[in-house]
């Protein structure tokens, strides 16, 4: 499949003589799998001793991983078997960027994606969608010219960093924080890798609601309109659609005696207060002054009586 992607072949497009090969190889195995057998049951009767081994390699066409249980009787009867697998064909992406450096002919990586190239990838793949998104912001930026008033990224006070990355600049600057949390890059609110993020970010912490989500995900990106992105994506989440799990309810407590046996009105109430509201006399041309207002609620008619407190 991997080399078909590479080629671009179209679904009626004849297949190349190599690909054909590796196919018709392929295939005449497949009669090795009648000569698998796995067992329904995978350990011992009565083990003293139980060990799990995982076992796991990759190469530039795919990956995978399995584990085997290995169990031990009292009798010393040991039994290995294959408990799970699973295999991938490895992404095409990242290779990418390392494509480009191998062309340019600086590349001397081999084998697997080193931790910085992935950085590197993920740097590479923000900048192009900020200088999409935010163009006309950046450009300013970079010329140290104030962005207009009207943008959405003002509240931000965004800034540009060493990498070129847009960030949030905000007044956290002396706060005893992370760096990407104090400045997290920015991200368009409606777009595919901000919905990929969030969704890595919601699953990271277990399928928490959208609230937790955003503050977890804040701490490395800051999309536009996070509140829309994240609840949008916590309601399309299928694990959490099938959990469904019920929120936990305090039930509600006895109500004050009070509030239940008939009184005289205004025999007990509650107050509350409110303001400040501006006030202007009528009788004068005066300024304005500030004023409160006292609110006393019947508890048991729950009538309301408005009292004005002046200065
Ligand atoms: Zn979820």
């Amino acid at each position: 499949m991997q080399h078909l992607w590479i080629a671009k072949n179209d679904w009626d497009d004849p297949v190349t003589e190599e690909v054909n090969r590796t196919w018709s190889q392929f295939r005449e195995q497949l009669y090795l799998l009648t000569s698998i057998k796995v067992a329904r049951h995978a350990f011992v009767d009565k083990g003293v001793l139980l060990q799990l081994h995982c076992f796991c390699d990759a190469s530039e066409a795919a990956y995978g991983a399995c584990v085997y249980a290995r169990s031990v009787d009292a009798d010393g009867t040991v039994k290995v078997e294959l408990l799970t697998s699973k295999s991938r064909p490895a992404p095409l992406k990242l290779y990418c960027l390392r494509f480009i450096r191998r062309c340019q002919g600086k590349m001397i990586e081999y084998g697997f994606i080193k931790c910085n190239e992935y950085a590197e990838a993920k740097q590479t793949l923000i900048r192009a969608l900020q200088r999409k998104e935010f163009n006309e912001e950046i450009g300013l930026l970079l010329k140290n010219q104030p962005i207009p008033a009207n943008s959405k990224l003002k509240r931000l006070r965004p800034f540009v960093d060493k990498s070129g990355i847009l960030r949030v600049g905000g007044r956290l600057r002396n706060a005893d924080m992370k760096y990407a949390a104090k400045h997290p890059m920015i991200l368009p609110g409606k777009c595919h890798f901000s919905r990929t993020v969030a969704v890595a970010y919601h699953e990271m912490i277990l399928h928490a609601g959208p609230q937790l989500t955003l503050a977890a995900l804040r701490q490395e990106f800051w999309p536009l309109n996070g509140k829309t992105l994240v609840s949008y994506i916590c309601r399309g989440c299928h694990t959490c659609f099938k959990t469904n799990p019920a929120t936990i309810r305090q039930p509600p407590g006895q109500m004050p005696k009070q509030r239940i046996s008939p009184s005289r009105p205004f025999s007990t109430v509650g107050v509350d207060y409110c303001g400040p509201m501006m006030l202007r006399q009528p009788h004068r041309k005066s300024t304005c002054q500030k004023a409160y207002v006292a609110i006393f609620v019947c508890f048991f008619s729950k009538a309301v009586h408005i009292e004005i407190v002046e200065d």
